[in-house]
């Protein structure tokens, strides 16, 4: 016999172990929609937000966070722009073509404008060429390192540019209980404080802000296909056994069993971290909020002799390398001309 909906009856396509319930799709949808404006409205994401990037890979989880800013964007009062980037991996598995393929489809489906940033043509390099060549022209950092770089650089530009009040990502309540755990265990006191669904802007920066925060990976999945929303489901070809490695897929698993064995606990654990611990942390750090869910990033940062973007050195990361890729491509032209 078909189980049926905790609420109406109708055969149920999912169990939500933590609530004790089991949906059919309507009240799924529904119950996901309310998580969501109940997460984002306890943290106040949306206040004082009147435009929005939204920065979409391709995946479950942006394109979940694109409909539902979507489906909610007349209730809170913001507009939304896509942002793609083709970081140009491909490795036999055209993945950023695919990825950038399914976030424009639904920017065209939801009639969304947006904008496909190609790294390649706009900043001379690809993902791709920093894995095979990185090491050689003395960019000591792994390739996710350079690519989250990259991202967050595009990111905070492009907003500045359209005049964005934030930068929307699609980090899930999985993601965030990773990097709580692991940045608390590190002890990087900077990092944890980033963990927030809301980091707000100024000194050059795009506030920043985390709308599915209170979601779970599985709940991201579930809204997407309930919606028949067309994402791209290959893992990136550089992620050798997860971002961070080993340790951080140990971790993740670990976190995983965890809410396996005690429904709920992901999300005891990121609440109770932004409830009560986070704001200890900023009352006694530089990076101090104004306790009006608008707590975070306030940092003093120079600006970048090259670019003009915040920095706190004299030369930004992300100018950096591009200036070794670019020194390798002139040197390169210059041996190919006999100079
Ligand atoms: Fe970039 Fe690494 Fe993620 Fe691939 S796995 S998209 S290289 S950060
Ligand atoms: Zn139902
Ligand atoms: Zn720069």
């Amino acid at each position: 016999m078909a189980v049926k909906c905790s609420r109406c009856g109708k055969p149920a396509v999912a169990e939500i172990r933590y609530t004790r319930s089991r949906l059919c799709r309507e009240h799924l949808i529904e119950f996901i929609e309310r998580r969501f404006r109940k997460g984002n409205e306890e943290f106040k994401v949306f206040k004082n937000i009147r435009r929005i990037v939204a920065a979409v890979s391709g995946g479950k989880d942006s394109l979940a966070m694109l409909y539902l800013l979507h489906r909610f964007s007349s209730v809170y009062g913001y507009e939304i722009i896509g942002l793609t980037i083709d970081l140009g991996i491909d490795r036999g598995k055209e993945y950023s073509t695919k990825s950038v393929e399914a976030a424009v489809e639904s920017f065209k489906k939801l009639d969304i404008e947006y904008v496909v940033v190609d790294l390649s043509r706009e900043y001379g390099y690809t993902i791709d060429f920093i894995r095979d060549r990185g090491r050689r022209l003395g960019i000591r950092r792994p390739v996710c390192s350079v690519c989250g770089i990259t991202k967050r650089y595009i990111m905070n530009r492009f907003a500045l540019e359209l005049g964005a009040d934030a930068v929307a990502t699609g980090h899930n309540l999985n993601d965030l209980a990773q990097f709580i755990f692991t940045n608390m265990y590190g002890g990087h006191i900077d990092e944890l404080i980033k963990m927030y669904p809301k980091l707000p802007g100024g000194n050059g920066f795009t506030a920043k802000i985390k709308p599915v925060f209170m979601l779970y990976e599985k709940e991201t999945t579930l809204y997407s296909i309930l919606n028949n929303i067309r994402f791209h489901h290959d893992t990136c070809p550089h992620l050798e056994n997860g971002i961070g490695g080993r340790f951080q897929t140990a971790i993740r698993e670990k976190l995983e069993q965890l809410e396996e064995e005690f429904p709920g606990f992901m999300l005891n654990y990121v609440l109770t971290y932004m409830r009560r611990i986070r704001p200890l942390m900023v009352s006694g750090s530089s990076m101090g909020g104004d306790g009006d869910g608008d707590s975070g990033e306030k940092i003093s940062v120079g600006r970048c002799r090259i670019c003009g973007m915040p920095s706190l050195r004299d030369v930004c990361a992300f100018c950096s390398i591009r200036s070794r890729v670019s020194l390798k491509v002139s040197e390169t032209i210059s041996r190919s001309r006999g100079d």
